[in-house]
């Protein structure tokens, strides 16, 4: 286990996977019934982005560094109000670099969205970001962190006693087959929690099996399914991150329009090369026209 979210935290792929979290937490409280969020790789919650790792490759300026005091037309202002509102709570003294010297990973993003009702589990399985995972939850009865192979979790912590909620599935992809392991894990989960929303997270690079992950995704027996992607630049001349996906089953009505908003703005902001591109379609399915949360 060689990953390490620190050096990552807060660049392009974050922007789009934590603005889409903080919509989908947002969604679920429209309904006053509690529900709990199950993210099955949840790194160490908060990131010193003055760190000497985060500071070594210094990803996050292209990605929340460009969005924190960008001018944002209103229809981009709304939808990332809850993200960005999370962000600038944990950066109240403002700082060097756009006032940044916090970020919120996935477990804290969440978490600081719920009300008292709603509950994190986060598993985490690198022993020393357990630890810290688990020191920055430490007496928070909402939460519960557990030092466990997040794949278990789809099966064992599924479905949720609160029968409501969400599912963010966000591995490394640091051994072959993530993509294959990525449909398996869906396949599973959403046998034992059908009613859940899930959201998988994966890279786009090149050589990347995106076809073929999308036709194993489309061949599963789920019947509401968007992909929102995002490429900052080329894949051409870098054997790295080009941009990211997302996959979201059963998602809240609102969220296809959100993303055709949201999708063509970030591209322009955060775009690396004139290459960058932006797309959002149904895989299976499309949303009903008047469902509530
Ligand atoms: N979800 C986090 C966020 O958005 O802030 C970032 C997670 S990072 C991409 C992936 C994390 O998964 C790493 O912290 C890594 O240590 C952890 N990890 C790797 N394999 C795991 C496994 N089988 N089960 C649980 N965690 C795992």
């Amino acid at each position: 286990m060689n990953y390490r979210h620190i050096y990552h935290a807060g660049n392009f792929a974050d922007v789009l996977k934590h603005a889409v979290l903080a919509r989908l937490v947002t969604y679920l409280k429209q309904k006053d019934k509690a529900f709990r969020v199950l993210d099955t790789h949840a790194g160490i919650g908060l990131y010193d982005l003055s760190s000497e790792e985060a500071q070594k490759t210094g990803e996050w300026r292209e990605g929340i560094g460009r969005l924190i005091d960008a001018e944002l037309p209103a229809p981009v202002a709304a939808i990332l109000e809850p993200y960005l509102s999370a962000v600038r709570d944990l950066n109240p003294e403002g700082g060097p670099e756009g006032g940044l010297t916090h970020y919120p990973g996935s477990p804290k993003l969440a978490r600081m969205l719920f009300r008292p009702q709603d509950r994190l589990s986060a598993m985490e399985l690198h022993p020393d970001d357990y630890e810290i995972l688990h020191r920055l939850f430490d007496g928070d009865f909402q939460s519960r962190i557990t030092r466990l192979d997040g794949w278990l979790a789809l099966g064992a912590h599924l479905p949720p006693k609160e029968k409501r909620g969400l599912v963010l599935v966000d591995p490394p992809f640091e051994v072959e087959g993530e993509y294959e392991r990525l449909v398996d894990g869906l396949a599973k989960a959403y046998r034992r929690f059908s009613s859940g929303i899930f959201c998988l997270w994966y890279p786009l690079k090149k050589g990347a099996p995106i076809k073929d992950f999308h036709e194993a995704l489309k061949a599963l027996e789920i019947t509401k399914m968007l992909c929102a992607e995002l490429s900052v630049r080329s894949d051409r001349h870098i054997t790295g991150l080009a941009g990211s996906g997302l996959i979201v089953v059963n998602p809240p009505y609102t969220l296809k329009g959100e993303l055709d908003t949201l999708l063509p703005f970030l591209k322009t902001r955060l775009a690396q090369d004139r290459f960058a591109s932006a797309r959002c379609f149904w895989l299976r399915g499309e949303a009903p026209l008047n469902r509530g949360p």
